[in-house]
């Protein structure tokens, strides 16, 4: 059978490794073939970077089917943005400060919206629309991997703040801790459990491994110092996310990324935080649960700013 043609979004994802584009329809499909990848990096030129950017775009434009119809733009970036000027400053790609990545795409589609997020709030909107967050208006979407990043919607809205970096749970202070963050704050969520942090104070504490999946390996092996260093970012996480329940009165804590997988025990640990706030039901309610998304995540989330506008004030 024929299929129907359909509504289709340009989503661009780009982060501090690649950039990635595809169509997506309106049922949150990545349309086949469409599909494409170009590395980033802390080493790449601004100038390489922006190349990057356009390639996938318009490689992916090529790959358009010819009875779908293009009705916007969705580009999720990593945080900080500045949502007045469509600009980024990805903390890990230090050559882009107020790049205006927003013009650079709308250049190639003149006729169409474009809207640029952070990466963290596509994230909550892929899982609030076909993830763990579907049937929830308190949602935190979380990524841990690399780096920690986040987005809100709050009663049923997406929560972007005046400059788009609501959301930020990986630059929240968590007690106890001092890890010094390239933020420039101390103890920040994102210098104590990212996945190359965490391996970092294993091998200060003798770990032999060098990734994330040695520390995985070594959990299952019963590693002792993994076994240390997966519970220090477990509760690192459940404090973060217990602090965020705490002011916002969430449902739902959707946790995704590379990092987020290293074991089952990583939700366990941050659970155990969470329900020492023993005096605070509606905090200690909160779920906290595994994406439930594919890795399609990032750019159904950066679709959804478009399919789902509603959702995006
Ligand atoms: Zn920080």
């Amino acid at each position: 059978m024929q299929s129907t043609p359909r509504d289709t979004v340009l989503a661009i994802d780009v982060g501090g490794t690649k950039v990635e584009a595809a169509l997506v329809d309106d049922l949150g499909t990545v349309l086949t073939g469409t599909r494409h990848r170009a590395p980033t990096g802390p080493h790449a030129s601004s100038d390489e970077l922006a190349k990057a950017v356009t390639s996938v775009a318009t490689r992916t434009l090529a790959d358009s089917p010819r009875a779908a119809t293009l009705i916007g733009v969705g580009i999720g970036c990593a945080g900080p943005i500045s949502l007045a000027d469509g600009a980024v400053s990805p903390l890990n790609l230090p050559v882009w400060r107020g790049f205006e990545l927003r013009d650079l795409v709308q250049a190639l589609v003149p006729d169409v919206m474009v809207r640029l997020r952070m990466d963290g709030l596509c994230i909550t909107l892929a899982e609030h629309w076909m993830g763990a967050g579907r049937g929830f208006d308190n949602v935190m979407g979380m990524i841990v991997s690399t780096g920690v990043g986040g987005g809100l919607i709050l009663g049923g809205n997406t929560v972007s703040g005046p400059t788009g970096n609501a959301g930020h749970i990986g630059h929240i202070e968590v007690g106890g801790f001092d890890d010094p963050c390239s933020c420039g704050g101390v103890g920040c969520l994102e210098a104590i459990a990212s996945g190359p942090k965490t391996v970092a104070w294993a091998r200060r504490e003798g770990f032999a491994g060098v990734t994330g999946e040695d520390l995985s390996a070594a959990y299952a092996a019963g590693d002792p110092i993994a076994i240390r260093a997966v519970r220090r970012s477990g509760r690192a996480l459940g404090q973060a996310i217990a602090a965020a329940t705490t002011l916002l009165d969430l449902d739902v804590v959707a946790i995704g990324g590379g990092f987020s997988m290293v074991t089952p025990d990583l939700f366990t640990f941050a659970r155990e935080a969470i329900a020492r706030r023993t005096e605070f039901d509606y905090a200690t309610r909160v779920r906290v649960v595994p994406s439930a998304l594919s890795g399609d995540g990032p750019l159904i989330g950066a679709a959804a700013l478009i399919h789902r506008g509603y959702l995006v004030p």
